[in-house]
């Protein structure tokens, strides 16, 4: 399994239509009953406007409007954070190294910005 983490203007929220504030983008992969190796991808948006119905949404949505990148001081708290959020959201089996991949990936890019 894989996360990507995106943080573009271009990503809309399909529920009021206004700009996502990130989406996060969970591959996985498993052998279905006939022995196939299956993957399917799963987009899970936050959004600004929508999401202020968990606690764990709460707190990414305020980090993000406080940081507007990532550095070494902030690192760790987002990816608590993150990590909170896509437990509160339920994608299944999430672990440390899968997020650890995709805040290293996610940094490089905001870095090249
Ligand atoms: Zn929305």
């Amino acid at each position: 399994m894989s996360i990507e983490v995106e943080r573009s203007p271009h990503l809309l929220c399909h529920r009021c239509e206004g700009p996502l504030v990130l989406a996060a983008r969970i591959s996985t992969g498993w052998i279905n009953a006939s022995g196939a190796a299956v993957s399917g991808t799963r987009m899970v948006p936050l959004c600004d406007h929508c999401d202020h119905d968990r606690p764990a949404s709460l707190g990414l949505l305020a980090f993000c409007r406080q940081n507007a990148s990532l550095t070494d001081e902030n690192l760790d708290e987002f990816a608590a954070l993150l990590s909170g959020w896509l437990v509160e959201i339920g994608p299944a089996n999430i672990d440390d190294a899968d997020l650890a991949d995709a805040l290293t990936a996610w940094r490089a890019e905001s870095e090249l910005r």
